[in-house]
């Protein structure tokens, strides 16, 4: 098939067949599409959309361009969680030990760190031993032994993906719902789901910030999820402050188990809120739970009996890891790291919060990757002390870094500083935690 007459028409507003869209994203993989041609038919996909028979068709060319997972020996419903990725956001540590201590099994395949956004994978290797590269095999195994098994995403799951990312990120077309859809969906359909729950995030640290754009995101993704016969369901929740206390990868995972033992704080609170909501939503997807308010009875009593944590420990145990910080979390904080403490200049309340900026704080002093490549320091990291509508005086603690050393400190303490907008009188605008619902 010819690569002009294809990228002519898009470019011309025409919509194309699934025939003509499986020969580029075959043309992708086998390098019958030289990358100047298939930027040019991203740029003109970019600007002129999808149809939704255009949607489909790529997101299942992507999809069949790799391995497709099979569960069908495993006799529970399959259920998974996909986050687009925020600050401080670590559901997944606490909704899939809650989800398989309710009988659903979660192939959970999740990805790493880039810019101010943090990764599951890497907040688990922050667990010493933990291992996130798992054969299909053990992937299985994992998931037939204790309901859940965590892993980082084969080469051979949607190939395409891959390539088509690198030229969208070369080529100023990440930014495009159609695109990103096809990307998210072609991984989360390799997984053999009944149900998938989607947790849009939007606000300032989100990768969609304007509200408009994660619900035509959201919607756009239900759709498409509804549509290969995985019943899908989003959640836009809201990214304007960090979720819960802290940002970072040991730090997070110290919060996730501290919750999964019932020792939860005020600051963890969202952390628990929204967990319960993904959670119960995959339930009720499921036929678990036949409401949401029973749903939420069952996945609250995983946390509550310690069920959940049971789930965890055996996780861990099962991916190599050492289960000890569930009975001493503790050890999960680098005594070797400075505290210090982000004071606030004025007093008032705080109204906003850059949260991109705490983000990429917490990346600059090594707890991120700016680039691909880059080594992660999974000790260091941020705890929230104050959240938009707080009461705060002038020389109190906005949050606390933890850093290696001064210079760390230096470097970054203004702009966590400047992150916080204080003002004199209380703003009743807080964010809701949870925006939206997109039922399925
Ligand atoms: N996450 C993905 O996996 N793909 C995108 O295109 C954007 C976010």
């Amino acid at each position: 098939m010819n690569q002009q007459k294809i990228i002519r028409k898009k470019r011309d507003g025409e919509t194309l067949t699934a025939q003509e869209i499986n020969a580029f994203v075959s043309g992708v993989t086998d390098q019958t599409w030289a990358d100047y041609q298939t930027s040019a038919l991203l740029m003109a996909m970019f600007i002129n959309g999808l149809s939704p028979d255009e949607q489909n068709a790529l997101t299942r060319a992507m999809l069949a361009s790799g391995e497709q997972l099979d569960f069908s020996d495993i006799d529970s419903p399959v259920a998974d969680k996909h986050s687009t990725g925020g600050v401080g956001d670590k559901t997944s540590l606490i909704i899939a030990p809650m989800v398989a201590a309710c009988g659903v099994a979660v192939p959970m395949i999740s990805g790493r760190g880039l810019g101010h956004t943090g990764g599951t994978l890497d907040k688990l290797e922050s667990i010493v031993g933990y291992n996130v590269n798992l054969s299909t095999a053990e992937f299985k195994r994992t998931i037939k032994t204790c309901g859940f098994a965590m892993a980082g995403q084969t080469a051979e799951i949607a190939p395409a993906d891959k390539k088509l990312y690198a030229l969208r990120d070369a080529t100023a077309t990440v930014e495009s719902i159609p695109l990103i859809v096809a990307s998210i969906m072609s991984k989360k359909l390799a997984e053999d789901l009944d149900a998938l729950v989607l947790d849009v995030k939007t606000g300032i640290g989100a990768f969609m910030q304007k509200f408009e754009d994660s619900k035509k995101l959201a919607e756009a993704l239900v759709k498409t999820g509804n549509a290969f016969g995985v019943r899908t369901e989003a959640v836009i929740s809201d990214m304007n402050q960090p979720l819960g206390k802290y940002v970072g990868n040991s730090l997070e995972v110290y919060e996730c188990v501290k919750i999964l033992r019932g020792e939860i704080d005020e600051q963890m609170q969202p952390t628990v809120v929204l967990s319960i909501e993904l959670a119960a939503r995959i339930l009720v997807l499921c036929g678990v739970a036949k409401t949401i308010s029973d749903s939420k009875f069952q996945i609250s009593n995983s946390l509550e009996s310690g069920a959940a944590l049971e789930k965890f420990r055996r996780n861990i145990e099962l991916q190599g890891g050492d289960p000890i910080v569930c009975d001493q979390p503790e050890i999960l904080l680098d005594e070797n790291l400075i505290k210090a403490e982000i004071k606030a200049e004025t007093s008032g309340f705080v109204s906003k919060i850059n949260t991109l900026a705490i983000g990429e704080c917490v990346s600059v002093i090594g707890g991120g990757r700016i680039k691909v490549e880059d080594n992660v320091d999974f000790a260091v990291g941020y705890q929230c002390e104050k959240k938009i509508g707080d009461a705060i005086r002038a020389g109190d603690a906005l949050g606390v870094l933890y850093c290696r050393n001064k210079n760390q400190f230096d470097s970054i303490r203004e702009k966590l500083v400047r992150a916080y907008k204080i003002i004199p009188e209380y703003n009743s605008d807080e964010p809701r935690l949870i925006v939206e619902i997109i039922e399925s």
